[in-house]
Parts: C-alpha cells; structure tokens; sequence
C-alpha cells in the first residue's frame, strides 16, 4: 500500500530559539535540567561560552520566538542578565511583535532585573511558582514562600504584562482540597497564562532515591486525576480555558514558542542541555554544564548527540505532541509537509484509539475526547 504522498517542502531555517542558563542557588530534589548550583563562579566561562556557540550561526538570525530557560536565568545579577540579554540580542534578532520569554524564580524578581529584562524587549515571563502553599513548598523544596510568589507575579504583571505560572500537582501528601487553593490563588493573580505538570520522579534525582527508600509517597493515580480536573475546570472559569494538556490561557495569549514545538517546526538550542533541529538534524548539548563551558571555550563542538531525522519520525512526532493541543493535529499539514499520511501509516492506532473513545477525526484533524484528555500519553505512544 503506498502510503507517502508528494513532499512539497524541504526543511524550512528555525524561527524559534532556545538557550538554556543553568544557574540555580539549590537544587530542588525532583529537578532532572541540566543545573549548576552555587557555582556562579562559572557565569564569566558560561557567557564566553555561549557567545562562542551562539558565534557558530556565522550571521544573526531573524527568529519569531525566543526562550531563555533553565535553571534560573534570573538567578544572573542583572548586570550579567543585562550581559546575557545584549549578547543573545546580537544574534537572535526577534520582531517587534516577536514573542520573547524568560523563566524565572519568584525570589529573583525585583524591579532592577524587570527593567533589564523589558529594555531587552522580553514580553512575556514565566515564573517557577509551584505552589503557594508553604509546607507543599518546603516538601518540593523551593525557597520561596506565598507573599513571594504573589509580590512576583503582581511586579512582573506591573512591568511585563503578560505573566505565566508553572504550578506542580501531586505532590507526596498533597490533597484535592490544598491544590485547590493553590488553584483558586493563581487564578485570583493578573496571570495570562498557566501551566501544570504532576510531579513525576525522575531516575537519577534526589525524590526518586526518596520513594525508591520509601521516604517519599506519590499520589495515586485517581487523586492525580482529579487534581488535573480541577486544575482544567479552575482554571477555565478563570478565563483560562485549555489549549494543551497542560497549558491553560486564552488564544492571544498561548505560548507561541512552545506550540511551535508541538507543530514540529525547526528551533535553534543553546546552552548545556539545549537540543535544536536544524535542517533535519537533533542535535542535543552535553547536559554537563563544566563539559559545556569545557568543549565550548576550547572551540570544539559541544554537541553531544546528534541525529538525521527521517521525514517519517518528523511525521510521527509531529502526529504524538501535535495531538496534545486542545484544537488537535492537522494530518493533511503533516502528510503535505512531510509526504508521509499518518491517516493511512498508523490508521491500525487511530482505529483502536477511536474505538477506546480517546480520539475523534474531524475531517483531517485528530482530536482528543474528553477522556484522550486525561490518557493523551497513551495517544502520544500510539502515533509515535
Ligand atoms: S529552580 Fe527549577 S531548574 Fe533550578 S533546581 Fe529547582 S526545579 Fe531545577
């Protein structure tokens, strides 16, 4: 059975970009990113080192969105922010109703490091709440308590306007009803924009050696469950309806930097731990920040991993992340820019999908029902 139809196009150049600063003052015990803490000793080698890679583009690039993540970026003193900013600004070049976002904790946020940040034309800024509720807190190990995180958001809302929080549910001995008033409280703040992720127990962290010892317990799944219902409904009668499985904000207002991912376009990745796709090819850096700084400063290449990827896994990945959007995955647009027809490839998995109740075609679109909603894991697995 012929299952490709004519590729009409080739890889397009990345209009997205990603740098990673890994600084953080503590490591929380759930955190698996590529982190350094206290070690800002290393942030000289760390910017020389990223000019270095970022000087590997050979002439700046026009890019849509842009997102400086980590670790804390924020965790730079602002005149190293300031230094950081002005460098990725030479090239990175973003337009003027370009999206640009910086994470950053809530304990960094004050008014010095906002101006650096808004002189640099960051419009959008997403906070490491969490929680805020203080033994939840303590448990995930975050330094931070409630009047923190609500000063932060009210500044960063004050200076930046447009405002998303990460919120973590699930966590050992967390009930509904205490993830409910962290609900209703981020809700109640000038907020654009939420996102939520269970806590998961990443091999190699401090939490997972914890459950593994029994020191730690995770939620079950139906409290797990109910809790993301909650967070679905809270947050929609907020004003913030669904629009990924686990990000909530009104159309304008939906991170554009991260539905470019879920689309499959190409982005550039900088910094320890970043991985980009360019021209068909992952690449991923050494997740040592040291090796980074190491491999970089000595000019040799601080790609770790590196691979072509195939029209068909392009078409795959873009099926399994595309179909976590709420509005679905558009698989004509996959099989015109890949050649590949997901309908007719992995028509077997979209029947027993369909058949199980989790997914709806619509025309050319694969959508979640309401229960794919709370199995889109199990979606993700069938199309990849
Ligand atoms: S602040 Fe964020 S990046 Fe830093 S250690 Fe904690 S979870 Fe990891």
């Amino acid at each position: 059975m012929d299952v490709t139809v004519a590729s009409t196009t080739c890889w397009e150049p990345p209009t997205a970009a990603y740098v990673h600063v890994p600084f953080c003052r503590h490591r929380c015990g759930y955190c698996n990113f590529s982190v350094v803490a206290g070690r800002d000793d290393l942030a000289e080698a760390f910017l020389r080192s990223l000019q270095w890679e970022l000087s590997q583009l050979g002439e700046a690039r026009d890019i849509e969105t842009l997102f400086i993540g980590g670790g804390t970026p924020t965790h730079l003193p602002p005149e190293w922010l300031e230094r950081m900013l002005t460098l990725v600004g030479q090239w990175l070049r973003l337009p003027q109703d370009g999206e640009f976002s910086v994470e950053a904790n809530p304990r960094d946020i004050d008014r010095e490091r906002l101006d650096v940040l808004r002189a640099h034309g960051v419009n959008r800024i997403s906070l490491g709440v969490q929680s805020f509720d203080q033994r939840k807190l303590q448990v995930l190990q975050r330094d931070h308590d409630e009047a923190v995180a609500r000063d932060a958001v009210t500044l960063a809302a004050e200076a930046i306007g447009n405002v998303s929080i990460d919120l973590i549910f699930a966590a050992p001995e967390e009930t509904p009803i205490g993830w409910q008033q962290d609900l209703d409280i981020a809700c109640g703040l000038p907020i654009t924009h939420l996102s939520t992720y269970a806590l998961t127990y990443e091999k190699g962290t401090q939490f997972w050696t914890r459950r593994f010892k029994s020191d730690l317990r995770s939620a079950d799944e139906a409290t797990e469950l109910e809790m993301y219902h909650r967070a679905r409904r809270t947050a929609a009668a907020a004003g913030l309806p669904q629009y990924e499985i686990s990000s909530f904000a009104s159309r304008p207002n939906r991170c554009k930097h991260n539905i470019h991912y879920w689309l499959g376009r190409g982005w550039y990745g900088f910094g320890p731990g970043a991985a980009g796709f360019v021209d068909g090819r992952r690449r991923t850096n050494h997740r040592s920040p040291t090796t980074y700084i190491r491999r970089s400063l000595a000019g040799r290449s601080p790609v770790q991993e590196e691979d072509a990827i195939t029209r068909q896994q392009w078409a795959f990945e873009r099926a399994a992340f595309g179909v976590r959007m709420m509005d679905g995955v558009d698989l004509a647009a996959i099989a015109r820019d890949t050649g590949v027809a997901i309908a007719t490839v992995r028509k077997q998995e979209i029947e027993d999908c369909r058949r199980w109740g989790l997914v709806e075609l619509r025309q050319d679109r694969l959508i979640l029902t309401e229960k794919g909603i709370a199995m889109a894991d199990t979606v993700s697995a069938a199309l990849l």
